[in-house]
């Protein structure tokens, strides 16, 4: 099949998931985000998917998603950094992205609020938590999820819109999710702007959406294979 063809074929099955796993979980469709992570895949990918009615993007390495971004800065799309970030991408990834669900410790949103500031915008924040406690995927640590969600909160340039995490593979989804729940409902009993839950990808979206994900980061299962990890 040529590319559009099989783009379409991808959008319409996982639109079909979505709304699937909404109605399992007894939630409307229209509360939930689907950012489309094209890390990997060239930009006429992305413009083909415009087409198709997406505005929201996923990348996570700046190198890949400044120039994206710039290319394609005529569609008006909604750029979410979702990779891990360093301090020193802070000034670029300010300069583009509108959502960074990764933001995991306190140097980062520094640098991010900074960033956002000498690029007169508002970035949204997610802050990633760390269900495991393994410093190699990122996230903060449950504990420090107060202090950090708090800081975001007071740094100009940002706003702080909720959680985001991954399931880590030697947990049942399920259960990852719902713990990530229970500290969404405490940071939003705190922050009442912050509601948004980034949670699930390919694999495993629909226990994600079932434990109230407001927004799914999905690949694979649109975009197709990936050559080999890339964060
Ligand atoms: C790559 C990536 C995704 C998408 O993963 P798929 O399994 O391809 O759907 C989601 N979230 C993050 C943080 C990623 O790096």
């Amino acid at each position: 099949m040529r590319r559009p063809g099989e783009l379409a074929a991808s959008l319409a099955a996982l639109e079909r998931r979505l709304v699937v796993a909404c109605a399992a979980a007894n939630r409307d469709r229209a509360e939930l985000t689907l950012v489309a992570v094209s890390k990997t895949f060239p930009a006429a990918d992305v413009a083909e998917l415009a087409g198709l009615g997406l505005r929201d993007f996923g990348e996570s390495r700046d190198q890949e998603a400044a120039p994206k971004a710039a290319e394609l800065a005529g569609l008006a799309l909604r750029w979410h950094f979702v990779g891990r970030l360093q301090t020193n991408k802070c000034p670029s990834v300010a300069s583009y992205a509108d959502v960074v669900h990764s933001v995991d410790r306190p140097r980062l949103a520094r640098a991010l609020g900074r960033g956002a500031r000498r690029a007169e915008r508002r970035v949204e924040v997610l802050v990633q938590v760390s269900l495991d406690g393994d410093p190699g995927r990122g996230g903060v640590e449950p504990s420090q999820l107060p202090a950090l969600a708090a800081l975001v909160a007071g740094e100009g340039g940002l706003r702080l819109r909720g959680l985001m995490a991954v399931a880590p593979p030697a947990q049942q989804p399920e259960a990852a999710f719902a713990r990530l729940a229970g500290l969404a409902g405490r940071l939003r009993a705190e922050h009442p702007q912050a509601g948004w839950i980034s949670a699930g990808m390919s694999v495993d979206l629909e226990a994600a959406i079932a434990h109230g994900a407001t927004h799914v980061r999905v690949g694979t299962a649109l975009l197709g294979g990936r050559p080999r990890v890339v964060r």
